[in-house]
């Protein structure tokens, strides 16, 4: 299978707190891959350098082959990226929301109009496009947040937490969804403290501890390997520590 992101060494320090210390891993066209680590275990670290948001101390990462330094516009394109804080404008619609972030990707005319019909059919908010976000639930807004980082077709897609604190209807709303991204090509990268959500959606995981990879593969081959039944204490045998620690 084709790499399509490739961290090699990736090291981060915040002053004298090591945050990453060595990742390395691969990213293959098509998969939903699943990053889990206990609290400060440096997902949200990697998750915002590989969103070319925060700058990486040491290490080498490549998309699609290219390293940032010469073809950050191409892969910025190709990148969408839910961050874990929700993001929008709270005072101008959902259709307005959409519209400014695909717009920041140079859609314009009749082609940002389709990209926004698209991402509002996406998540399911057409019937209420008109509506502000402030008015919307916790799980709308969420939908949303994921509309605004869709709406440009990005080949690779990045979600931190993207389901914190939603009703169960969005929240099934939104893996079926990243199911649906995926068939239609999309690579994905997914974080979470729900393990029910990563055995439902990742195709492989990564545990990172302590800025390090620990181990790596298809959830069923990681619980053989260990003999283990569930991922919740394949997780507590390696970090000795629960997902919500
Ligand atoms: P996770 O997302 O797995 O919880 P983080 O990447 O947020 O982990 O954090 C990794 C480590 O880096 C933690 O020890 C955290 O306290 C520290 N850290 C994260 N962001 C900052 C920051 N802006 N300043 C200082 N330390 C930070």
């Amino acid at each position: 299978m084709k790499k399509i992101i490739e961290v090699k060494n990736l090291k981060k320090s915040y002053k004298n707190n090591k945050a990453l210390d060595g990742l390395d891993f691969d990213l293959y066209e098509g998969e939903i891959l699943g990053i889990l680590g206990p609290n400060g275990a440096g997902k949200s670290t990697t998750i915002n350098i590989l969103s070319t948001i925060l700058k990486k101390d040491e290490g080498e990462i490549t998309y699609f082959g290219m390293s940032t330094e010469k073809n950050l516009k191409y892969i910025k394109a190709n990148l969408g990226v839910v961050p874990q804080d929700i993001a929008l404008y709270e005072d101008i619609t959902a259709y307005k929301n959409i519209e400014f972030f695909a717009s920041l990707y140079g859609l314009k005319k009749q082609n940002l109009k389709d990209a926004v019909e698209y991402a509002l059919k996406f998540v399911g908010l057409e019937d209420r496009k008109n509506d502000l976000p402030k008015h919307y639930s916790g799980g709308m807004k969420r939908r949303l947040n994921i509309a605004c980082s869709i709406a440009h077709k990005p080949k690779i897609l990045i979600l931190d937490e993207p389901t914190v604190g939603i009703d169960p209807q969005s929240r099934n709303h939104i893996l079926t969804s990243l199911r649906e991204l995926q068939k239609e090509g999309t690579t994905i990268i997914y974080t979470t403290h729900y393990m029910d959500e990563i055995e439902e959606i990742a195709d492989r995981v990564i545990i990172v501890d302590k800025g390090k990879k620990i181990e790596d593969g298809k959830i069923g081959e990681l619980l053989t390997k260990y003999d283990e039944t569930s991922l919740e204490d394949l997780f507590l045998n390696l970090t000795g520590r629960s997902l919500r620690d």
